[in-house]
């Protein structure tokens, strides 16, 4: 048997019980169009080791394997989900591992994992997206995210953009990012309250990244706390605990002090950060 000879999804959510539990913000995928568009948008997969946070039934596993990908490392916390992972791997040649656990403390290089694609659970989505932005060295070469569309949109927005923000910053510092697709409620199975996007990140060429996500995470944080303020107003506060000077500190970086946080391109941004590392005082 292979993986597409298994039983449609539908039937494998009754024959095991697994009806969706909120509290693991379960909201399925069973329409394999969607779950197939994401696995290209992962691909080639040849040789690639790709991470899957959230299995669930295993619509989306289902499809990154049939797409060819010599390994998937599944990481789920609902242990109700074992069997129906169990009938996958073994229609696959154990091409599939399932890893019982918690994906935000499970480091995926340690399973040689070059690649992400996953229907995050809502409430967990953009802390695991921080900790692979952050993770040293990078070691992903894509990630393929279904987030809510808010949050989606936070990550993809521009300069300019009403979305654009802390999030935008922190991640186009590291990766490009760009929005696949949108996804409806009515797409899942339960159907979630609001509409997702699948947004497809890469990382930048290594002399085109900003690495202090710390000082960057400060800067762009007492920036849009006060997002109608102009920037000599919003850093003043920040400015005060660390011992700078605001109109020093943004007449060096060649910002001017009368914009709002949205009208600065991100670079703007770095160079605040590095004037904020280099400058501030100890506490
Ligand atoms: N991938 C499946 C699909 O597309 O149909 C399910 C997606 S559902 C939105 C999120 C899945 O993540 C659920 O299976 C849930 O049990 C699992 N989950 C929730 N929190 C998790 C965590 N911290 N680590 C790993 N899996 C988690």
């Amino acid at each position: 048997m292979s993986v597409s000879d298994l039983a449609p999804l539908r039937e494998i959510i009754a024959r095991y019980g697994l009806s969706a539990d909120k509290s693991f913000g379960q909201h399925f995928l069973l329409d394999l169009n969607i779950t197939d568009k994401i696995a290209r948008a992962t691909g080639p997969l040849s040789g690639v080791t790709v991470m899957e946070i959230g299995p669930g039934p295993g619509g989306l596993t289902r499809s990154l394997l049939t797409a060819g990908a010599e390994k998937v490392v599944a990481v789920e916390m609902d242990i109700r989900f074992m069997p129906a992972l169990e009938d996958i791997i073994n229609a696959s040649d154990e091409r599939l591992k399932v890893v019982l656990g918690n994906g935000l403390k499970v480091n995926p290089a340690d399973h040689g994992v070059t690649r992400i694609a996953a229907n995050l659970p809502y409430n967990v989505g953009t802390k695991m997206l921080i900790n692979w932005l952050t993770a040293r060295p990078i070691f992903w070469d894509r990630l393929v995210l279904m987030f809510q569309k808010e949050v989606a949109d936070r990550v993809t927005a521009r300069p300019g953009d009403k979305a654009f923000g802390r999030l935008a910053i922190l991640t186009q510092s590291i990766a490009s990012a760009d929005n696949l697709m949108d996804v409806p409620a009515r797409a899942f199975t339960p159907p979630p309250k609001v509409d997702s996007a699948v947004v497809v990140l890469e990382p930048l060429p290594v002399g085109e990244r900003y690495d202090d996500l710390k000082s960057l995470s400060s800067v762009t944080q007492a920036a849009f706390g006060m997002r109608r303020k102009m920037l000599r107003r919003s850093l003043r506060g920040i400015g005060k605990q660390k011992g700078l000077d605001v109109d020093n500190w943004l007449k060096t970086a060649g910002v001017d002090p009368e914009k709002r946080p949205e009208a600065l391109q991100i670079e703007d941004f770095h160079r605040l950060a590095d004037y904020l590392r280099e400058n501030s005082k100890a506490a």
